[in-house]
């Protein structure tokens, strides 16, 4: 039987190295695409079996009909979100995705926390200012995570990791999860209504996935609630913020710090280098004028463990699927 040819979409150096390091044992017929997978780029999945994409390829139903009719059988997302997955168009094109649910929350989880330490005492500004010859401590000061309130909004897998980073700094540690599962509770967090979460936090980190109910759970209302100067830290997607209602937050004062990992338009910059071109979007450009917002462009997953451990799951769901024992797969139910 010949090897399985895979069309790896919006692949970097560090995705060839990983998935070449990882497919040693599999030997499958490996092929890199540098484009994301869209409308324009659909038709290079000609002849493959299977295609392997990322955060910000865009499988809708145009693309999923393209893929059948290629000859695609299997979408493998090298990622864990997949709200970029239309899953009915998949379906009804008889194309099951598998994601990787869990590759290292605890990369995730510290990145969120470097934000939180970054934005809290100042770091980026220190930065600059050491690199200036300017050791003056003015617009520095910070203040202890020690007693603080820190809630996490989705306590899955990245969300228990902080939950138990942030008890190790001393801060008290409120939850909401519509569905707390028992590992959640073992990490004795206290489970609160989201108006809790609200009201009575210094610092929110958002971990919960981007769906309907969770689209732009940070707008004008909630920040409304929120105690003035609070920290909010975004790792998990650019959808849970409504960015001009924190722009104008981040205006008056309400909220005193922001770190994002992701952005809700981050599909037309992250991830590429446009050093040498104008930034045309005008909300972005915004965002990164203030001196308390601290922005990385979707690196939280980006660690050597976390990167191995995609490479050896997205095999392991793409020989589940050769074997005709999709039930073992790490399956996106529709
Ligand atoms: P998970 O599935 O383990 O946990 C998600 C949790 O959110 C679950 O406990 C679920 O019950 C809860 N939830 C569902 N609906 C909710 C709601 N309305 N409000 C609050 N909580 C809700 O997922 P995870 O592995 O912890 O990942 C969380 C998110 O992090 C992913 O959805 C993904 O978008 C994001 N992520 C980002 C990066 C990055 O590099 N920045 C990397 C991996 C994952």
């Amino acid at each position: 039987m010949s090897a399985l040819r895979i069309a790896v979409f919006s692949s970097k150096p560090y995705d060839e190295d990983h998935l070449t390091e990882a497919n040693k044992t599999r030997q499958y017929d490996l092929t890199f695409f540098e484009p994301q997978l869209t409308t324009q780029t659909a038709a290079l999945t000609q002849g493959f079996d299977v295609v392997c994409c990322f955060v910000n390829d865009v499988i809708d139903t145009q693309v999923a009909e393209t893929l059948k009719s290629n000859g695609v059988k299997f979408i493998a997302m090298r990622c864990a979100g997949f709200n970029n997955v239309d899953l009915e168009a998949c379906a009804k094109n008889e194309l099951p995705v598998a994601r990787v649910p869990e590759y290292s929350p605890n990369a995730v989880a510290e990145h969120a926390a470097a934000l939180i330490l970054d934005l809290n005492r100042n770091i980026h500004r220190a930065f600059s200012r050491i690199r200036e010859n300017d050791y003056s401590l003015s617009g520095l000061m910070g203040f202890d995570l020690f007693g603080k309130t820190v809630s996490v909004v989705g306590g899955g897998r990245i969300g228990q990791s902080l939950i138990r980073i942030m008890k190790g700094f001393g801060c008290r540690v409120l939850c909401y999860d519509p569905m707390p599962s028992e590992e959640l509770k073992e990490t004795g967090v206290e489970l609160v209504a989201l108006e809790q979460v609200w009201s009575d936090s210094d610092i929110i980190s958002l971990h919960c996935p981007l769906l309907r109910s969770t689209y732009h759970i940070i707008n004008s209302n909630s920040l409304s609630q929120m105690k003035k100067g609070v920290m909010l830290i975004n790792t998990s997607r650019g959808g849970l913020i409504d960015t001009p209602a924190i722009i104008t937050a981040l205006k008056t004062g309400k909220v005193g710090y922001l770190g994002l990992d992701v952005y809700e338009e981050e599909a037309e910059l992250f991830f590429e280098d446009y050093s040498d071109e104008v930034l045309l979007d005008d909300v972005f450009a915004r965002l990164t004028t203030f001196k308390n917002v601290v922005i990385t462009g979707h690196q939280a997953f980006f660690t050597h463990e976390a990167l191995q451990a995609i490479a050896q799951v997205t095999f392991d769901n793409i020989q589940f699927f050769e074997n005709g024992e999709l039930e073992k797969a790490c399956l996106v139910k529709t």
